[in-house]
C-alpha cells in the first residue's frame, strides 16, 4: 500500500499546498488500493474517471492559489447519497439501474470545495442495520481482525463500507449517515472517529431518506482533525431541506485547541449497561479520567429515561421508513418486478416490494405500518414520541445544569463475526443502546478511538454535545484523542 493513502485531510492539504504531491498521485494512490481491495467489499460502484477529472480540476485550482481545505483530497461516498450520473442505489434491489441526475447537497458541497468522489460505498440497505449485511451487494468487511484469527468480522453499520474503506485507508476519508448510530458505531468498530453533527447542520437533500426526523449526515475520518475539516465543508444552510438550520458555520478547526481546563463532562449513570464487557467499562473508566486529567470536571449525572430510547427508537425509525418507502411501488420509484399474465395493479405492488425489498426492509415497512394504523398509533406512535421528548428533556436538564459534554462507550461490544447477530434482529439492535439516544434529542455525538481490547480489536468512546456546538464537542474529542494516543492500523490482509 502506498504511503499516500494513509496520510489525514490534514496533512494532505498541507502537501498539496506546499507543491510535494499533486492530487493525481493521491487519487492514482487511493485507486489503486481500492482495486486491490475487493475482498472487503467497501467500494460497490468505483468512479475512476470522475476520480481523475476532478483531480486535474483540483490540481489546477491548487496552482492558481484557490486552495480550500478539501481541495484534491479523494474520498467515498456512502451509496446513500444520490450522486448525479452514478448509480445510487441505497444498496438496495429495488433502486437497481437508478442513476440520479441531480446532486445530494452534501456531495455538492464536498465537489465544489474540490473533494474528488472515488466511489460509492457499502451500507446497510436503506440503512437499516448494525453490521453491513442487508445490503444486495453483500456485506461489507472490517479489515479489523480479532488475534490470530482469520474470521471476517463485521466493520458495523449501516455505514459499514465507508468505515472500512477509510479505516483500510483505500480513501482520505467518506461520508456516512446517522439515524440510531451508522457513523459512530462503525467508526467505533473501525478504529476510526466519526461524527453526528446536530440535526439540521447538513442538509438532507438528496440523500435516500430513511427516518427524516433522525437522519444526518456525517464525515468519517482518521482523526478528529479532519472530521472538523470535512464537516465544515459538508453542512450549512440549504433552502432545499427545510429542516436544514441558517445558522452561520463556526470554523470548527479553529476551535481545536486541545484545552478543555474548566469543561463540565457528565458520566451518566443508565449507560453502565448489565453485561457490558469489563474491558469496555474499564476503558470508558480510563477515557473519564484522561479527560479529568485534561483538567475537566466530572460530573456523575443521570438520564433517567434512557431505558427506553431503543424502543422509542424501533417505533418511530420504522414508522417513518414506512411512510418514505412507500414512494418505491414499481411506478414512481423503483424497479418493477416481472409481471405475469393478468396480474393486476396490486399484484404488481405485491411483487416489486417482495422483491425489490431485502427482508430487514420489510420487517420495518411492517412494523411502521402496525404502530402508524388507526388501532395502535396512540398506544405505539404517540407513546414513542412521548418518550421521544422525555428523552431530549433528560439531556436539556443537564446542559442547563452547566454539563459541556457526556462521555459514554460508543458501543457494548468490539466488532463481532460477520454472521453472529444476523438472525438476531433484537440483539443486532442492542448495538445502537448508546447511540440512538442522541438521534432522538438531536444532539450531536463523535466517536473516538480510545483504545484495543483483548483480541486486538478498536473501541471507540463516544462524546455528546450540546446542540450547536460541534466546535466545542470536537475539542473535548481532540482532548481525548491526545490523551488516548490510539495509533493501531490494521495488518494488512487483503
Ligand atoms: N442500526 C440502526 C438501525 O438499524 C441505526 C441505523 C442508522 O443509523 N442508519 O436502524
Amino acid at each position: 500500500m502506498s504511503e499516500l493513502t494513509r496520510l489525514t485531510i490534514a496533512a494532505a492539504r498541507d502537501a498539496l499546498r506546499a507543491g510535494e504531491v499533486t492530487s493525481a498521485e493521491l487519487t492514482e494512490a487511493c485507486l489503486t488500493a481500492i482495486d486491490g481491495a475487493d475482498a472487503l467489499g467497501a467500494f460497490v460502484h468505483k468512479t475512476p474517471e470522475i476520480a481523475r477529472e476532478r483531480a486535474a480540476a483540483a490540481d489546477a485550482r491548487i496552482k492558481a492559489g484557490d486552495a480550500p481545505a478539501l481541495c484534491g483530497i479523494p474520498v467515498g461516498i456512502k451509496d446513500l447519497f444520490c450522486t448525479m450520473g452514478v448509480p445510487s442505489q441505497a444498496a438496495s434491489r429495488i433502486l437497481e439501474g437508478f442513476t440520479p441526475e441531480y446532486e445530494s447537497t452534501v456531495s455538492q458541497n464536498l465537489a465544489d470545495a474540490g473533494a474528488v468522489m472515488l466511489g460509492k460505498l457499502n451500507m446497510d440497505e436503506f440503512a437499516m442495520g448494525s453490521s453491513n449485511e442487508t445490503s444486495v451487494y453483500g456485506n461489507a468487511v472490517n479489515p479489523w481482525r480479532a488475534g490470530n484469527s482469520e474470521a471476517a468480522l463485521t466493520p458495523g453499520g449501516s455505514s459499514g463500507g465507508s468505515a472500512s474503506a477509510v479505516a483500510a485507508d483505500l480513501c482520505l476519508a467518506a461520508t456516512g449517515t446517522d439515524t440510531g448510530g451508522s457513523i459512530r458505531q462503525p467508526a467505533a468498530f473501525t478504529g476510526i472517529t466519526g461524527i453526528k453533527p446536530t440535526y439540521g447542520r447538513c442538509s438532507r437533500w438528496g440523500i435516500v431518506a430513511f427516518a427524516s426526523s433522525l437522519d444526518q449526515a456525517g464525515p468519517m475520518t482518521k482523526d478528529v482533525r479532519d472530521a472538523a475539516i470535512m464537516l465544515q465543508a459538508m453542512c450549512g444552510h440549504d433552502p432545499k431541506d427545510s429542516t436544514s438550520a441558517d445558522l452561520t458555520v463556526p470554523d470548527f478547526e479553529a476551535a481545536l485547541t486541545g484545552d478543555i481546563k474548566g469543561k463540565t463532562i457528565g458520566i451518566p449513570k443508565e449507560y453502565r449497561m448489565e453485561g457490558m464487557p469489563a474491558e469496555i467499562e474499564t476503558l470508558w473508566a480510563d477515557g473519564t479520567a484522561m479527560l479529568k486529567d485534561a483538567g475537566a470536571r466530572i460530573v456523575d449525572i443521570s438520564l433517567p429515561h434512557t431505558k427506553y430510547a431503543l424502543p422509542a427508537y424501533y417505533v418511530i425509525a420504522p414508522a417513518e421508513a414506512s411512510s418514505n418507502l412507500a414512494r418505491y411501488d414499481g411506478v414512481r420509484y423503483g424497479r418493477r418486478a416481472a409481471l405475469s399474465q393478468g396480474d393486476g395493479i396490486t399484484e404488481m405492488y405485491e411483487k416489486t416490494r417482495a422483491e425489490g425489498f431485502g427482508s430487514e426492509v420489510q420487517r420495518r415497512v411492517m412494523i411502521g405500518t402496525y404502530v402508524l394504523s388507526a388501532g395502535f398509533y396512540d398506544a405505539y406512535y404517540n407513546r414513542a414520541r412521548k418518550v421521544r421528548t422525555l428523552i431530549k428533556k433528560d439531556f436539556e436538564d443537564v446542559f442547563a445544569q452547566g454539563i459541556d459534554a457526556i462521555l459514554t462507550p460508543a458501543t457494548p461490544s468490539a466488532a463481532f463475526e460477520l454472521g453472529k447477530e444476523f438472525d438476531d434482529p433484537v440483539q443486532m439492535y442492542l448495538n445502537d443502546v448508546f447511540t440512538v439516544t442522541v438521534n432522538l434529542a438531536g444532539l450531536p455525538g463523535i466517536s473516538v478511538p480510545a483504545g484495543l481490547d483483548k483480541q486486538g480489536l478498536p473501541l471507540g468512546l463516544q462524546l455528546i454535545g450540546r446542540p450547536w456546538e460541534e466546535g466545542d464537542l470536537l475539542n473535548t474529542a481532540y482532548a481525548l484523542e491526545r490523551a488516548a494516543g490510539f495509533v493501531g492500523k490494521p495488518a494488512q490482509w487483503w
